[in-house]
């Protein structure tokens, strides 16, 4: 039976990429392993698919007695039904280590980069495994993507070094170019459900035993987000509603490099805790943060506790 490698809920290009070039280079040192996505590739994504010729995973919402590779979370609200009774062989990631335990021995390669894709690409150099042009081509969107083309504070040394040489074997002149290429489909908003867009890159985390849900849209132009901002503040009540204490969304404008922060909570005097801000209505504007791991939930986490 072959291994999986599954990214986590609500797949971004990064889980999405990571669980194509885990399975490729796993089923190349000779783990047979496949690789699959817990929903639909958002146009982000599907744009990565396309330019590069990769097939997206097949969806799968259980991991019922199957052995997997966790790649780009190790939280178990990231993680598909049936956790109970999978055999957890390897986590490849790069967030903060999450709560997911095993009982047995696991190759694990979870390091502080820009993105998973990074780490990869370190694991087909310690393997002596050549990257193929294709997955190459994803890889590095998938970089580009996490590390908001090398503008987030989460980028790193190694996640230029590793698109450098990416885009070398993939024959892209230009990553920067392709990287607002991407972010150009990213910002296409009109006519999508705000559900959607609220759960394009969304994550529910417990905060000192609180259930809140972190959304983020990254737009080249917050502009592009005046139209249905009013439809995006009533869908994260709504969610709230479903029994969350709070819902937050970040509208993420890469060129101005801030973020616009939308709230709707229970207590809304944990956003002035968490930012030292005061607040005036159910938004704030947050200069300079990119990055929801870095710079928005470890914030929350301090103030929910
Ligand atoms: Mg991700
Ligand atoms: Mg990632
Ligand atoms: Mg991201």
């Amino acid at each position: 039976m072959a291994a999986i490698a599954i990214g986590h809920k609500n797949p971004d290009t990064d889980s999405i990429i990571s669980a194509i070039a885990a399975s490729d280079l796993l089923s190349r040192r000779g783990i047979d392993t496949r690789c699959a996505a817990q929903g639909a590739a958002t146009p982000e994504t599907a744009f990565v698919l396309e330019r590069f010729g990769l097939r997206a995973p097949g969806i799968m919402d259980s991991v019922d007695g199957e052995d997997i590779y966790l790649v780009d979370y190790s939280d178990l609200a990231q993680a598909p039904s049936g956790m109970d009774t999978a055999r957890v062989r390897g986590i490849i990631d790069h967030h903060k280590l999450g709560d997911v335990t095993t009982s047995m021995p696991i190759e694990a390669w979870i390091w502080p980069v820009g993105s998973t894709c990074t780490v990869l690409k370190g694991m087909y150099d310690f393997y002596n495994v050549k990257v193929a042009r294709n997955v190459a081509g994803g890889m590095l969107c998938a970089i580009l993507s996490d590390t908001v083309i090398f503008k987030s504070p989460t980028c790193t040394a190694q996640d230029r070094a590793a698109v450098e040489e990416l885009a070398g074997i993939a024959g892209v002149d230009d990553p920067r170019a392709l990287g607002m290429e991407m972010f150009k489909v990213k910002s296409a908003v009109h006519g999508v459900a705000p559900r959607e867009l609220v759960f394009r890159d969304y994550k529910d985390f417990d905060m000192g035993g609180k259930k809140v849900g972190i959304g983020q849209l990254e737009v080249i132009d917050l502009a592009l987000l005046e139209g249905v901002k009013d439809a995006l503040k009533q869908e994260i009540a709504k969610l709230k509603a479903e029994g969350r204490h709070s819902v937050f969304l970040l509208l993420t404008d890469i060129m101005k490099e801030g973020s616009e922060l939308l709230i709707a909570s229970d207590d809304p005097a944990v956003v002035e805790t968490a930012f030292e801000a005061t607040l005036s209505g159910d938004s704030l504007w947050l200069p300079g943060v990119m990055s929801r791991k870095k710079q928005v939930v470890p914030n929350f986490e301090k103030a929910f506790k």
